[in-house]
């Protein structure tokens, strides 16, 4: 196959990181016998040095016309002082809302190896932790009515039966290219839109008959996701519920240095990028761990281009490098051998493997 995929490198660790999922995606390229043809874009703090602009519309376009954009982060305290419209990270939201990426994938991994990493009990995170969350990105909530008068704040919360259609159908979908469970959380016994919601997943259920629907509360859900995180395969959720409870679900899997992230709208055409920021800190010094960015890449795989067996690939690859005891800084424990990124990522490269060789 071959995919045009648009990069942005940013700034601070960025450019180091997606150096090494690119390189990552060239070697898949090779075994599998896809072509990937890399457009560069410019975004974030870089582009408003080069253009006076976090994302010019000519940016925009290469990414909106690109089979999917590969992201690799935007920021720095050299722009912080900025108007907020000129601020790298408006860069972001411009690129998201250009897009129409509604749907925001998150997945809690906790990789059996890293598992001391882990806030919660050693009993529960050994039963596996393993679950996407998909959040409705740009309605509900956030996008409702916002006001204030006198000693009263009101925000609109308002979903249409549209809206919870689109995210609905990306969990079924999502849950049919994993473990075809599909957990819809809401709160029907209080809010009306949940109700809606409720009605419009039971709905979809009938057209995913290989997909198994359960409903969730999202106080639960909150304790369930500490208690028994191993009971869950997707979990798709409103946006305010699924911005709490995705943060509640990285958090227990340990290094934010490790958890990849897809956005995706109504095409195939997805953003995929690191959950963590720039890291000015560790820029330049070949400390970042790319580990998230090269996940990135893999669900790039496997959700915009349907190239299953090539993100598993890519995933046995960063396993077999946890089990060999590698380490970047971030996750460096007693007993392993420090790594920096671009050995991290020589060293998955040489773990990619095709099928069972
Ligand atoms: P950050 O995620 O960049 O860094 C937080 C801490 O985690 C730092 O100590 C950093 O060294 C470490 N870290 C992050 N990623 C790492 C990696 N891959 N390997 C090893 N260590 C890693 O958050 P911050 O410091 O609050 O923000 C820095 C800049 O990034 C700011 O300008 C912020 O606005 C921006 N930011 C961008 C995005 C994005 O592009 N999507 C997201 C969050 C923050």
């Amino acid at each position: 196959m071959v995919k045009n995929i648009a990069v942005i490198r940013g700034d601070g660790i960025g450019p180091e990181i997606v150096n090494e999922a690119l390189k990552v995606l060239d070697r898949v390229a090779e075994l599998y016998g896809h072509t990937f043809r890399y457009t560069d874009v410019d975004m974030g703090g870089c582009a408003i040095d080069k253009y006076g602009d976090p994302l010019p519309e000519s940016e925009l376009k290469k990414c909106v016309e690109s089979d999917s954009v590969l992201l690799g982060a935007v920021g720095g305290s050299k722009w912080n002082d900025l108007p907020g419209s000129m601020r790298p990270e408006k860069g972001l939201l411009r690129l998201r809302a250009g897009m129409g990426v509604y749907s925001n994938n998150r997945p809690a991994k906790i990789w059996p190896q890293l598992s001391d990493a882990s806030p919660l009990k050693k009993s529960i995170v050994e039963q596996g932790i393993d679950f996407i969350i998909v959040r409705e990105l740009i309605g509900g909530i956030y996008f409702g009515e916002h006001k204030t008068e006198g000693d009263t704040a009101i925000d609109v919360l308002k979903y249409n039966e549209n809206e919870i259609e689109r995210i609905g159908r990306i969990g079924f979908e999502t849950a049919q290219k994993r473990n075809k469970r599909l957990c819809s959380v809401e709160k029907s016994n209080v809010l009306d839109s949940s109700r809606l919601w409720k009605k419009v997943m039971h709905r979809l259920a009938g057209e995913y008959p290989d997909v198994e629907l359960s409903d969730m509360l999202v106080d639960n859900c909150a304790m369930q996701i500490v208690k028994n995180p191993a009971q869950f395969d997707v979990i798709v959720t409103e946006n305010m519920f699924g911005d709490i409870l995705s943060d509640e679900a990285s958090m227990i899997t340990g290094s934010i240095g490790m958890i990849p992230s897809s956005s995706l709208g109504a095409s195939s055409c997805g953003l995929y990028e690191p959950i963590h920021g720039s890291a000015p800190d560790i820029a330049g010094q070949d400390k970042a761990n790319p580990i998230g960015t090269i996940l990135s890449a893999a669900m790039m795989l496997r959700f915009s281009f349907d190239m299953r067996a090539e993100a598993d690939a890519v995933e046995n690859a960063v396993s077999a490098y946890l089990d060999a005891g590698w380490r970047t800084a971030d996750i460096m424990s007693e007993g392993g051998k420090l790594v920096g990124c671009r050995r991290c990522g020589e060293l998955i490269i040489e773990n990619i493997k095709r099928g069972r060789e």
